[in-house]
C-alpha cells in the first residue's frame, strides 16, 4: 500500500526542482558568501542575492528588506524580542492573539518575565479576530502587535490588511507570522501595512532549517536588536555564516510558488472541497472547525463526534494526517487553538487536520475519503455509548 501524505501544515516535501537548484551549492560552489575577495565567495554571494530577490518578490518587498534566518521560529523570536528591545521606552505593551503559534506566544511569555505587559486577544467561534476588539485593546502604551496570517491548525486567514490599517493609524509596529500563508495565498507587505513578516522554507516545498524575516526599511525603517552577536551578517540583524544551499532553496521555492500559485491554489481548493464534501455527505455529526470563507485553500479541520483523534490516526495507518499542531506533538493535550474557539471538549478531542499539498492527487483524496468514512463508522460502532 502506498502511503499518502496529507500533513502539509507540519512540513512539505522539497520540490525536486528546488533540490536541483540547491545541489551545486554543497560540493562545488561551497564558498562563504561573506568572502568577497575570491570567486568562490563571490559565487556564493551572487547566489544568495539572487535568492534574496526571489524571496522578496513573492511578498512584494525589496531585496534589502529580507533577513535570512533558520526558520519561522527564529524569525518570530527576532521580530518580537528584537523590536521590543529596540523600542522599549514609554511604550512597552504587546498585543497578540490566543491562537498564535507557540513561537510567538512563548516569545511574548519570555518578555513578560522582564515586565512587558502582554494582552492575548480572543477570537470568534470561527477563529477570526474581531478587528473592533483589536482596536479597543490598543492603548497609548502599545508598542507592538503580532497577528498570524493563517492558522496552522484550522487554516483560517485573519483580516491582515484591515489589521495593518489599524496598526498604522495607531502607530503600532505590526508583526505577522505568515509561515502558513506565504507561497499559498497572495501576501503583499506594502499593501497590507506589515512591518515585520516571518516565514519558512519547509512549509513551501523548500528545505528545513532556513527561513526569512521581512524587516521594513522605509516609512518608517524598523530597527531590531539582534538575538545573535557576531560578524554582523544580514545588516547586523542575524550574525552567522549564511546557509547558502538552504537560502538558494528558499529562493527557488519562492519563485515556483509565485509562478504557480494561482492555478495551484484553485486545484487545491477543489480537492479540499471534494475531501470535505466526501466526508460530510457520508457521515453524520461532523463539524468543520474554523471559518470556511476566510481559509487557506488546502486546509480542512474536522471534528468527528464520538471519536477520538488518536484512535482515528491509528485506524488511518498509511495516511499521514494529524490531530493538531506538529510543534506540540510532545504534549497529548487537545488543541489550545480549538479551545480558544470555544469548541467543546468532545469536539476538541475528535479533531483531525488535513493539509493538502502540491503532490496530492484526486485519487488520493478519494482514497482518504473512503478510509476516513470506514474508520469513523467502525470506531462509532465499537463504542455503543457514542
Ligand atoms: C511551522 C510554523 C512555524 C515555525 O516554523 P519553523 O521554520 O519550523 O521554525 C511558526 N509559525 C507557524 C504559523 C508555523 O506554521
Amino acid at each position: 500500500m502506498n502511503e499518502i501524505y496529507m500533513d502539509n501544515h507540519a512540513t512539505t516535501p522539497v520540490d525536486p526542482r528546488v533540490f536541483e537548484a540547491m545541489r551545486p551549492y554543497f560540493c562545488e560552489r561551497f564558498g562563504n558568501a561573506a568572502s568577497g575577495g575570491h570567486s568562490f565567495g563571490r559565487k556564493a554571494q551572487e547566489a544568495v542575492e539572487g535568492a534574496r530577490r526571489q524571496t522578496a518578490s513573492l511578498i512584494h518587498a525589496k531585496p534589502e528588506e529580507i533577513v535570512f534566518t533558520s526558520g519561522a521560529t527564529e524569525s518570530n523570536n527576532l521580530a518580537i524580542k528584537g523590536a521590543v528591545e529596540a523600542y522599549k521606552g514609554k511604550k512597552d505593551r504587546l498585543v497578540t492573539v490566543s491562537t498564535e503559534h507557540k513561537s510567538v506566544l512563548d516569545s511574548c511569555k519570555r518578555l513578560a518575565l522582564s515586565g512587558v505587559k502582554v494582552t492575548y486577544l480572543p477570537v470568534r467561534r470561527d477563529g477570526i479576530l474581531d478587528v473592533g476588539v483589536l482596536r479597543s485593546a490598543i492603548t497609548r502604551r502599545t508598542l507592538f502587535l503580532s497577528v498570524m496570517f493563517a492558522n496552522n491548525e484550522i487554516g483560517v486567514i485573519q483580516p491582515i490588511a484591515e489589521i495593518g490599517r489599524v496598526a498604522g493609524e495607531k502607530g503600532v509596529l505590526f508583526h505577522c507570522d505568515a509561515a502558513q500563508a506565504v507561497g499559498k495565498v497572495p501576501v503583499d507587505v506594502k499593501a497590507m501595512g506589515i512591518d515585520l513578516l516571518s516565514f519558512t522554507a519547509h512549509k513551501l516545498y523548500g528545505p528545513k532549517g532556513v527561513g526569512a524575516l521581512y524587516v521594513r526599511k522605509k516609512d518608517p525603517p524598523i530597527r531590531l536588536i539582534p538575538l545573535l552577536d557576531g560578524g554582523g551578517h544580514e545588516r547586523g540583524m542575524r550574525s552567522g555564516t549564511l546557509n547558502v544551499p538552504g537560502i538558494v532553496g528558499l529562493g527557488k521555492a519562492c519563485e515556483l510558488c509565485q509562478r504557480e500559485m494561482k492555478p495551484e491554489s484553485a486545484r487545491l481548493a477543489r480537492l479540499r472541497d471534494e475531501l470535505r464534501n466526501g466526508i460530510l455527505n457520508k457521515l453524520e455529526d461532523c463539524d468543520v472547525n474554523g471559518s470556511q470563507k476566510s481559509r487557506l485553500p488546502h486546509n480542512l479541520n474536522v471534528s468527528f463526534g464520538g471519536v477520538e483523534a488518536q484512535d482515528m490516526i491509528r485506524e488511518l495507518k498509511g495516511i499521514a494526517v494529524s490531530s493538531g499542531s506538529a510543534c506540540l506533538s510532545t504534549s497529548p493535550e487537545p488543541s489550545y487553538v480549538l479551545k480558544a474557539l470555544g469548541a467543546p471538549e468532545e469536539l476538541r478531542r475528535g479533531a483531525l487536520r488535513f493539509g493538502l499539498g502540491r503532490f496530492n492527487t484526486g485519487e488520493e483524496v478519494e482514497e482518504v475519503v473512503r478510509r476516513v468514512v470506514r474508520a469513523v463508522k467502525r470506531l462509532r460502532k465499537s463504542k455503543p455509548s457514542a
